[in-house]
């Protein structure tokens, strides 16, 4: 069995608790306008572009099999025509052209996660499956959690929980925590900056934390879910915690900026809500759970 990735990361540590492994799935079905992980989006590979480097060396454009690729000083490129089959940036010698996203089998993956197992132990670390959106790849996510829970590695899943409810089921005996994140509590608002509607997220939040460890992720984002309503909004969400075992606050951050570039694509422009907004949501929230935050992140 395969899925498509996009990286792994060794030596994670906000994915969860302890040093983990964080395996990326490519292929979302939520286009949160703040998204730090674009190229996380499209399921099918994507070729990125560096702005500097190119040598004119016109190597991609001869190895193109579709004309995406052009000849010409920093080569011009067709979106439309590629298919991300990869040929230009195998040739690309300084390293201008890369793709994004490959097919790794569940041992190919595996190999990667068991290298550290180890440190796991040593840290109470374990393996994060994120994303993109890693439940829309359900065969082969439940694959990989049996194999992690069979090797007694503790296991996250983090979901934007835009998914059927049966996806969850599935992988509830090998999932040893979810991270899930809730972006807005108004759905008309949710509609419009995620292109998603929210009341499945909230139908399969209210059903998981009465049935698994659930840590909440809200990210922080001024003019998008600062308002008196949105904080309201979350309190209803979380009134009754169940098994949430802790909301974390992430401020927006602009590190994702210079992967639209790579892809050609404007970058979003947002602000982290400031600390008297972040200070007030977890006032607002710590009455249910224990809430934490850091403008560093
Ligand atoms: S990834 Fe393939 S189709 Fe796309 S530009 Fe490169 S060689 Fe052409
Ligand atoms: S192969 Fe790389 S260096 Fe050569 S023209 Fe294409 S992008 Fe530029």
């Amino acid at each position: 069995m395969d899925g498509m990735i996009f990286d792994i990361q060794h030596f994670s540590i906000h994915d969860g608790p302890g040093i983990r492994t964080t395996v990326f799935f490519k292929g979302c079905n939520l286009r949160c306008l703040w998204c730090h992980n674009p190229e996380s989006q499209e399921r099918a590979p994507q070729l990125l572009i560096k702005e500097l480097g190119c040598i004119a060396c016109g190597s991609c454009a001869a190895v193109c099999p579709t004309g995406a690729r052009r000849l010409g000083k920093g080569g011009s490129f067709i979106p439309e025509l590629c298919t991300g089959c990869g040929k230009c940036a195998s040739v690309c010698y300084p390293g201008v052209l890369e793709i994004s996203g490959k097919t790794m089998t569940v041992s190919q993956v595996m190999e990667e996660i068991l290298k550290d197992v180890s440190l796991y132990r040593h840290s109470g670390g374990g393996v994060t499956f994120s994303g993109g959106e890693a439940m829309l790849q359900i065969n082969f996510l439940e694959e990989l959690l049996r194999e992690c829970a069979g090797s007694g590695i503790h296991t996250a899943v983090d979901t934007a929980g835009s998914v059927p409810w049966e996806h969850f089921r599935r992988i509830l005996p090998y999932t040893s925590l979810f991270l899930y994140d809730l972006k807005c509590a108004d759905g008309e608002l949710h509609q419009r900056v995620t292109g998603a509607d929210n009341r499945l997220i909230a139908e399969n939040l209210k059903r998981l934390k009465d049935t698994a460890d659930v840590w909440v992720r809200i990210p922080c984002i001024r003019g998008i879910n600062d308002s008196s309503a949105e904080k309201e909004g979350f309190r209803e969400l979380l009134r009754k915690p169940g098994r949430i075992q802790r909301i974390d606050l992430l401020p927006y951050h602009s590190f994702g900026e210079g992967k639209y570039r790579l892809l050609g694509r404007p970058a979003p422009d947002f602000l982290p809500m400031d600390a008297v907004q972040m200070e007030e949501l977890k006032k607002a929230l710590e009455e249910y759970v224990p809430v934490y935050h850091s403008l560093d992140q």
